[in-house]
């Protein structure tokens, strides 16, 4: 009688920032995976976008011990390996608010130790397209490599918003300010208009003061919302696991009546709004598209103004500039703008029916990641959608994949062995864009390949 291995199934992973990292990471440990190729455009492996900021007051905007490890059994790994590594940045240094490129040091730790196992191989290459070939698939990458693999993992991250609102793009306006040395040429007399309030426009506003820019910063948004401060808050010890929630109204109403009694027992609000999110994937889904839709033009602001908080020392510097005068925010939207040699003259309809004639040097679109795909100049986006091999997501923002992650294709198809992982799938799943969230998603995934009927269903 011969006994039957199954042979290990090869793994191409598109993108080697967190997700990327943490997918390697994560099935690396399972028994059916042999090799697994991670590609990634800019070289960031372990870091991406997040965790490749180089300065220490680009926080992680949790405490330490929230970010988790690498696996669904060890949520100490990052507060130990802080310890091991002498990263005590206050008297505890798991409710420390860490620079994130300590958290880049970290998953590229992790990285190095699946890559000292041999199986992993590395690349700095862009794929440009996804094909299915038999029951496996082919990648093909920019510097003309084919790579197969039973498995691909698209974990392509956060893309720069696609355009200014109402304002033509000029030699003065930055489009992408995550680009490197996308700042560099503003002068430190300049004067400065940031577009958006949320998490990356304060990072911009940080960065520009540190830069040495004295002249006026103002940042404008519908709402005016900058994002809440954090409190290091304990562990919620009452989280509603159940939102038996069919409409934002009905959502809300529950979200407040948790603040509300969490309150009287003297929690605060943020305690209960992150065990609520963590639960954001069943209301999402538990959502009519009306619905969706809904929340997302009317809450979407007021939620992420909660959720992605600041850390307080950083709150506290934002809060000192408004006093200064430095940094004015502004509820309103911009009426006009039109480019100048030394900038724009533009003007903002503020909150009371205000007008408000503005001229800065600079005009900086902070508004945060393009959410539709379809919306980006991104090759290999581009060409899986034409090629239907995937389709936009509910509500058109990111693409479109089954409860297990699988991506659908143009006819409706989830494909097996075809998996996007993290903030592509938000609109399926609303919100996978913390680290936690990548790694359950991730564990998720993973448990479903240790079966192996999942690659063929
Ligand atoms: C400024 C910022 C700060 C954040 N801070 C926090 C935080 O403090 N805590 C937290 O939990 N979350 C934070 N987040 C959320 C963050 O989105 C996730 O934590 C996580 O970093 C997302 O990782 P990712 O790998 O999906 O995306 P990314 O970091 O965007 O990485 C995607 C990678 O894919 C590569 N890539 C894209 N297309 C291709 C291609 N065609 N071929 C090859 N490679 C490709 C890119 O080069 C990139 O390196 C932050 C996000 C941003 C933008």
């Amino acid at each position: 009688m011969t006994s039957h291995i199954p042979t290990p199934l090869t793994v191409a992973i598109i993108g080697g920032g967190a997700a990327g990292t943490l997918a390697t990471v994560i099935l690396a440990k399972l028994s059916n995976i042999g090799r697994i190729t991670l590609l990634d455009r800019d070289g960031r492996f372990g870091r991406g976008l997040a965790y490749s900021a180089k300065e220490k007051w680009h926080r992680i905007n949790v405490p330490a011990f929230k970010m988790g490890g690498v696996g669904a059994d060890d949520q100490e790994a990052f507060v130990d390996w802080l310890a091991a590594n002498n990263h005590v940045t206050g008297p505890d240094y798991s409710t420390s608010f860490v620079p994130r490129f300590v958290y880049g040091d970290f998953l590229c730790a992790q990285l190095a130790d699946v890559e000292a196992g041999g199986r992993l191989d590395k690349r700095h290459d862009s794929a440009l397209g996804v094909e299915r070939c038999g029951a496996s698939y082919r990648v093909a990458t920019v510097s003309g490599d084919v790579i197969e693999a039973d498995l691909v993992f698209l974990c392509i991250g956060n893309h720069p918003p696609s355009g200014f609102a109402g304002v033509e793009p000029s030699l003065r306006s930055i489009s992408n300010v995550w680009a490197a040395g996308a700042l560099d040429p503003i002068g430190a007399d300049d004067r400065v208009l940031v577009i958006g309030t949320g998490a990356t426009a304060v990072d911009v506003v940080i960065d520009l003061v540190h830069r040495g820019v004295r002249s006026e910063i103002t940042m404008v948004s519908r709402r005016g919302l900058l994002p809440q401060v954090d409190v290091v808050t304990p562990v919620d010890p009452d989280p509603v696991t159940v939102w038996p929630v069919r409409t934002v109204r009905g959502l809300f109403r529950s979200l407040r009546e948790d603040i509300r009694r969490k309150a009287a027992a003297g929690i605060p609000w943020q305690t209960a709004i992150d065990s609520f999110r963590l639960q954001t994937k069943a209301f999402w889904t538990g959502f009519s598209q009306a619905e969706q839709a809904r929340f997302s033009r009317h809450m979407r602001s007021i939620w992420l103004a909660h959720r992605h908080r600041l850390a307080p020392d950083v709150a506290e510097r934002l809060a000192r500039w408004q006093r200064d005068g430095q940094v004015r925010v502004i509820p309103g939207r911009i009426l006009s703008a039109a480019a100048t040699s030394s900038g724009y003259d533009l003007t903002i309809r503020a909150r009371g029916n205000k007008t408000i004639a503005l001229a800065p040097n600079w005009v900086l679109n902070c508004t945060g990641p393009e959410e539709r795909y379809d919306r980006l100049d991104d090759p290999l986006v581009k060409s899986l959608l034409a090629t239907g091999r995937v389709r936009p997501g509910p509500q058109g923002l990111g693409l479109d994949v089954d409860p297990g992650c699988r991506l659908i294709d143009a006819s409706g198809h989830p494909q097996p062995g075809f998996f996007a992982i993290g903030p592509a799938t938000r609109g399926t799943f609303w919100e996978v864009t913390s680290a936690t969230n990548i790694r359950q998603q991730l564990v998720g995934v993973a448990e479903t390949l240790v079966k192996p009927a999942s690659r063929d269903s």
